[in-house]
């Protein structure tokens, strides 16, 4: 999970929420509650909220990622629009555009209708989530921080710490161990260079091992936390770094 801007809301979003709004609160008190309203009727009501400006204002501010476990659901699905409280509980808040966020099919139905206004979780657009989480191996755990009871929460609502979530961070991980590995190797070769052109062709291609590795840490690449943790603890990386910065 990283931190997330949002960008502005769709025009047609803020032209006609009221309206919608209203409607929807006109049918709640008609039938006594939400939940009462006809499944048809209510599915007619609310539908606003799902179309393509608001998806493609959601998917630009997050790179197309998941908000909450950072996969690209493109490649196996499309993102969802996610009410961050809950539109069951917060019918007030269907139309919001601060309560949406871009979901994975299996984040949003991992949160279902878990009550954020009763147990917060982390909303990345509102808390960075920088030194909330960090990764123990392909586990992502909460950090002994002010936000360790919230971290734990939004590692359990949306099921961060799940098989579907292991597997892709462990071949990411093999891909780190093996660039981390060219780092290594390329500092040693850098080390036993002998002559100033072969120092600059070594530190080349240590700059070269170190770009790469960085590229998987950008925000628009997927599980670019679990990158970012990755390296922030990589001795070898950081040693490459000054070698290359002083050469
Ligand atoms: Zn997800």
């Amino acid at each position: 999970m990283i931190k997330l801007e949002r960008e502005v809301g769709p025009q047609g979003m803020i032209d006609n929420k009221s309206q919608w709004k209203s409607d929807l609160q006109s049918a709640i008190v008609k039938y006594g509650s939400y939940k009462e309203i006809p499944e048809k009727e209510k599915q007619k009501l609310i539908s606003f909220y799902n179309n393509e400006a608001v998806r493609n204002g959601l998917v630009k501010s997050s790179f197309g990622k998941c908000a909450f476990c950072e996969c690209i659901p493109s490649e196996g699905g499309n993102i969802e629009i996610e009410h961050f409280r809950p539109k069951s509980k917060y019918p007030e808040l269907t139309f919001e555009w601060n309560n949406f966020l871009p979901s994975c099919r299996k984040c949003n139905g991992s949160k279902d209708s878990h009550d954020t206004g009763v147990e917060p979780i982390i909303n990345p657009y509102d808390i960075d989530p920088k030194n909330a989480f960090y990764f123990n191996d392909i586990e992502i755990k909460a950090c002994d921080s002010n936000m360790k009871q919230l971290a734990e929460k939004t590692i359990e609502v949306c099921g961060l710490n799940t098989v579907r979530l292991w597997k892709p961070r462990a071949e990411i991980l093999i891909s780190l161990r093996i660039f981390s590995r060219s780092i290594e190797d390329a500092t040693e070769e850098l080390a036993n260079a002998d002559t100033d052109r072969k120092r600059a062709n070594k530190v080349k291609k240590l700059r070269e091992a170190i770009d790469t590795i960085e590229m998987l840490t950008y925000a628009s690449e997927k599980y670019s936390s679990f990158c970012c943790d990755f390296l922030e603890r990589s001795d070898a990386y950081f040693k490459a770094k000054q070698l290359v910065e002083n050469a």
